[in-house]
């Protein structure tokens, strides 16, 4: 909305007479992108995967944390990222490109509190209660799971144990104006993946930070209407790489005309078609979010 933040601070200018340079509003925030395989600057490498650090309100969140945690490494190196400031981690799905960097993470900061999908047999860990199972009490007892006296609650496993996971399954606050979406995809290829976005309230509407939108984009922005009606901005993955032209210009069109979204960056698994046909649409309004350099938002 640059056209109102210029209009915003003229209007301050000439009722308050403060110069327009010192009346231009700071932005609340701004989102970095640390992982990707596109863009980038001297010391960080491009690879596929996705990573922002956004920080707004004060609040400092790192979104998924990349592919390969030698490469998330090096390029919160090179970017002065420090990760052990920080109030809390969202890693939106389980697939290795956002959780493979949770090795670098834990050795940097091995008590972050990390937000992650609620997912029964997931890379989360999970538990259920034992009487989830259908028992049969004609067997001997050495056949029987547990010597037919399970513990109450069965508790499964995750390749990071030391973690401080907190399970999302639906629309949770997490701090003032922040939430955390939660949808499940029902594409073949993933289906029934459960997939987390960050929402922030913004004075121009939300700020959204999806991983790969494997549920849809639109199933995301319909699941985070109870937070707020308009969406100003979308960071991240749309996953349309392999989509054809028809469903990428519906999409873009449907972003732009329907859903009324004022701004888009797209990065990591939007697609290249995907990224001209959003640019074509959303023109100035397309927002370059590569590899390393930062986006202000409102
Ligand atoms: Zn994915
Ligand atoms: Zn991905």
């Amino acid at each position: 909305m640059m056209g109102l933040r210029v209009l915003f601070s003229l209007s301050l200018f000439l009722s308050l007479g403060l110069p327009t340079a010192r009346a231009l509003p700071a932005p609340a925030g701004r989102v970095t992108i640390l992982y990707d395989a596109f863009g980038g600057r001297s010391g960080m490498t491009r690879d596929w995967g996705f990573a922002a650090l956004v920080e707004y309100g004060g609040k400092r969140i790192l979104f998924d944390t990349g592919n390969d945690a030698d490469i998330f490494a090096r390029n919160v190196k090179a970017l002065g990222v420090d990760l052990r400031r920080l109030d809390f981690v969202v890693v939106s799905h389980r697939h290795g490109d956002h959780t493979a960097g949770i090795n670098y993470l834990l050795r940097v900061n091995p008590r972050v509190k990390i937000y992650a999908p609620k997912e029964g047999f997931g890379v989360f860990g999970a538990d259920l209660p034992s009487s989830f199972y259908r028992r049969d009490s004609t067997l001997p007892d050495s056949m029987r799971y547990f010597d037919a006296a399970p513990p109450a609650e069965l508790k499964f496993g995750t390749p990071w144990p030391e973690a401080d996971f907190h399970w999302i399954d639906s629309l949770t606050e997490v701090a003032p104006g922040m939430a955390i979406i939660s949808t499940v995809s029902t594409t073949p290829g993933t289906l029934e993946l459960r997939e987390l976005s960050l929402a922030i309230r913004t004075p121009e509407g939300l700020v959204l930070l999806v991983g790969c939108s494997h549920p849809g984009v639109e199933t995301i922005l319909q699941a985070s209407r109870p937070w707020g009606d308009h969406v100003h901005l979308i960071f991240g993955g749309l996953h349309l790489v392999t989509s054809p032209d028809s469903v990428i210009t519906r999409l873009a069109t449907a972003l732009h005309g329907q859903w009324r979204v004022d701004e888009i960056a797209p990065g990591h698994c939007t697609g290249e078609p995907a990224f001209a046909e959003l640019r074509r649409v959303f023109g100035r309004r397309y927002l370059y979010a590569g590899l390393g350099p930062t986006t202000e938002v409102p």
